[in-house]
């Protein structure tokens, strides 16, 4: 059985102040909600230690937004495996469009990202997606087959999430149609030997597209930007029909 999984991406937002407000507020909706499905908040690195103590902690799982693939060194800016470990981290966003696009990331690296994060026990969210551009040109299947292949190169892929996330959909309003998404995950699912991986989908999913979303067999949960950040619609979303 694939697990469900509904991630909120915070991104650059929330203080340690906010991050504690928005567990509190989402107490009861997170209580509430059907045991199948695991919540995970990519919370900013400093906000993660309070979160991780807080009384609410035991109702969702924290992930970091980046690791370095190094265990500890000279690297100005970076975190390393055991550093988020030790703050009650289960998962780590690797890969982000976000990260490739203003921090240099290449597939190498984000492969790099992926082996560290097992290495330390963590499940890596793998992001990989096409541009605009790249589906413009009918570049999609073979743009994302090569980034599958190049980040999971020596990956084990038991404790592995992937999140499909068009890049043109992220941030933008436009999300990507529900048999669409379906179809793209389909042919990362067939790139893949372990076929219990779950595969999420992300690009602008919110409260109005998340139960056609989840309606498709092949997406197993959503990674979500924007529509995370506030208490009430996130909780909608966890909470998808
Ligand atoms: C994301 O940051 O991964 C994302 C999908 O953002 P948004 O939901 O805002 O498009």
């Amino acid at each position: 059985m694939r697990k469900i999984i509904i991630a909120g991406n915070w991104k650059m937002h929330k203080t340690q102040k906010k991050a504690l407000e928005f567990l509190q507020e989402s107490k009861s909706n997170l209580e509430e909600m059907n045991g199948t499905r695991e919540v995970v908040l990519c919370a900013p690195f400093t906000a993660l230690s309070v979160m991780s103590k807080s009384l609410y902690a035991g109702l969702i799982h924290l992930a970091a937004q980046n690791i370095h693939w190094e265990d500890e060194g000279a690297y100005t800016g970076e975190i390393s495996g055991a550093m988020l470990t030790e703050l009650g981290v289960d998962y780590v966003v690797v890969g982000h469009s976000e990260r490739r696009q203003y921090f240099g990331e290449t597939n190498e690296t984000v492969n790099l990202r992926v082996l560290a994060a097992q290495r330390h026990g963590l499940i890596p969210i793998l992001c990989v997606g096409e541009s605009k551009l790249q589906r413009d040109r009918g570049e999609t299947e073979p743009v994302i087959i090569n980034q599958v292949k190049q980040s999971l190169i020596n990956v084990n892929q038991s404790n592995l999430v992937i999140a499909y996330e068009p890049i043109w959909a992220i941030g933008t309003g436009d999300t990507c149609e529900a048999t669409e998404a379906n179809r793209v995950i389909g042919i990362i699912r067939s790139q893949l030997s372990n076929e219990e991986v779950t595969i999420q989908y992300g690009g602008s999913v919110k409260p109005s597209n998340v139960d056609e979303i989840m309606a498709q067999p092949e997406i197993d949960g959503v990674l979500v930007g924007g529509a995370s950040l506030d208490s009430v619609g996130f909780a909608r979303i966890v909470n998808y029909q």
